[in-house]
């Protein structure tokens, strides 16, 4: 069974074809600035490739591109599209409707357009995605929405509202909702496997470290906090992104600078986080080799990071009441050994104990634990998979 994992935003679409009989990736690409010009990139198991600039004005000229790919002499893996039993779309925003992952029909759609408010960018695109492969792949072949969000679903009410009067939660379902939920869920249920242990027997914390970064506090399989909130700005620093801070601090900056709603939206989505300290780049290498240079404010890009992740752990191992292990993934938590090691060794009173050595090698896509034997939890780092669950979802719900 060969299953297409597309991953839609505005103006550009991601995707691979995954083969389920042994879970191999047999291509990959991206179409990229889809309604600006058109840029097409795509690349096979076996090392064949071609990339060109092409004009796509839609996401659907966007798919014919990922269908003429496929079925290429050249770069193609598969003879014919029949061959492509279902698709798996990623859905950022699924709100308090979806709880788990669903096969497409005209109400699903619906309800993931009913959702746009709470995500304007994402779920508007993913909606475009959606339709734009039923115009290519037609009504046959059966499509799965797999939701960032619905990991987080378990989370209780008092972890999950803000203590804004309680109408806005009734009138616009303003809350705690938490995001990169599939990659949570991919490390975690990794995590149960690498240690030989049932899910259910686990206090985990992971931590998804990227351009955009959240930390989710798992009991038994099932999500009781996490960082990132109604939208993905809260919770720690990230590349450009703020993480949590005092409300008043955007409603005094907004009046001090005569900023607009959107105006702000922009200065706290886009300016902040490692570039706005930093001056420099939102790319954590860019930062780390700056702060290593002697740049002072790339130095406090670093440590305020460090420090926020430490903070976030505590809170969780307090929540959780105890932690069995602690996971690091994503382009941040898998290579920048450095941060894992000022975190690890700061949680030296709760009994983690990392070989700094084995850590310093746990870079580039290596998976393993990074914590010794003499540990009192075990610290692992893992790269995420994202797709390999929106795959398994979908394969899951065809097949069913
Ligand atoms: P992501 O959003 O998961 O792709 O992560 C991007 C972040 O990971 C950036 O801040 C990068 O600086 C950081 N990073 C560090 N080392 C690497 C690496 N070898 N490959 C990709 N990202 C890296």
């Amino acid at each position: 069974m060969k299953i297409l994992v597309i991953n839609a935003g505005s103006s550009s679409m991601k995707y691979q074809l995954i083969d389920m009989d042994d879970e191999s990736t047999l291509a990959k690409g991206n179409c990229e600035r889809i309604g600006i010009d058109g840029h097409f990139k795509h690349t096979t198991y076996d090392g064949r490739s071609t990339e060109y600039d092409v004009e796509m004005t839609n996401h659907t000229e966007a798919f014919i591109q990922i269908k003429n790919a496929l079925i290429d002499e050249k770069v193609g893996v598969i003879k014919e599209l029949s061959e492509v039993s279902a698709i798996g779309h990623r859905v950022v925003q699924g709100g308090s409707i979806f709880k788990e992952s669903k096969i497409v029909d005209e109400k699903v759609i619906e309800d993931i357009e009913s959702l746009i408010p709470l995500a304007p960018l994402h779920n508007a695109a993913h909606v475009q995605g959606i339709r734009a492969c039923l115009d290519v792949f037609g009504k046959d072949v059966p499509e799965v929405v797999v939701f960032d969000t619905a990991f987080h679903s378990t989370m209780p009410q008092t972890a999950y509202m803000y203590a804004v009067p309680y109408e806005y939660y009734d009138k616009y379902a303003v809350r705690r909702y938490g995001f990169h939920g599939t990659s949570h869920r991919y490390v975690s249920a990794r995590c149960a496997e690498l240690l030989g242990k049932d899910i259910k027997d686990l206090k985990i914390i992971t931590c998804h470290l990227g351009n955009g970064s959240s930390i989710t506090a798992i009991d038994g399989g099932k999500v009781v906090d996490t960082s990132m909130g109604l939208t993905p700005l809260d919770g720690i620093m990230m590349g450009t992104r703020t993480g949590c801070l005092d409300p008043s601090v955007v409603t005094f900056i907004a009046e001090k600078e005569g900023l607009s709603p959107s105006e702000m939206d922009t200065l706290l989505n886009k300016k902040s986080g490692f570039l706005g300290i930093s001056g420099i780049s939102s790319d954590d290498r860019d930062v780390s080799a700056a702060a290593e240079a002697g740049n002072e404010r790339a130095k406090l890009a670093i440590d305020m990071l460090e420090y926020q992740i430490l903070k976030y752990i505590g809170s969780y191992v307090a929540v959780l009441g105890g932690v069995d292990a602690i996971v690091f993934t994503a382009g941040i938590g898998e290579n920048q050994y450095s941060h894992r090691e000022t975190v690890c060794h700061k949680l030296g009173y709760i009994g983690v104990e990392i070989d700094d050595e084995v850590n310093k090698k746990a870079i580039r896509g290596v998976e393993g634990k990074i914590s010794t034997e003499n540990s009192k939890v075990d610290v692992f780092v893992i790269p995420t998979n994202e797709e390999i669950v929106i795959a398994r979802d979908t394969a899951a719900l065809v097949n069913a």
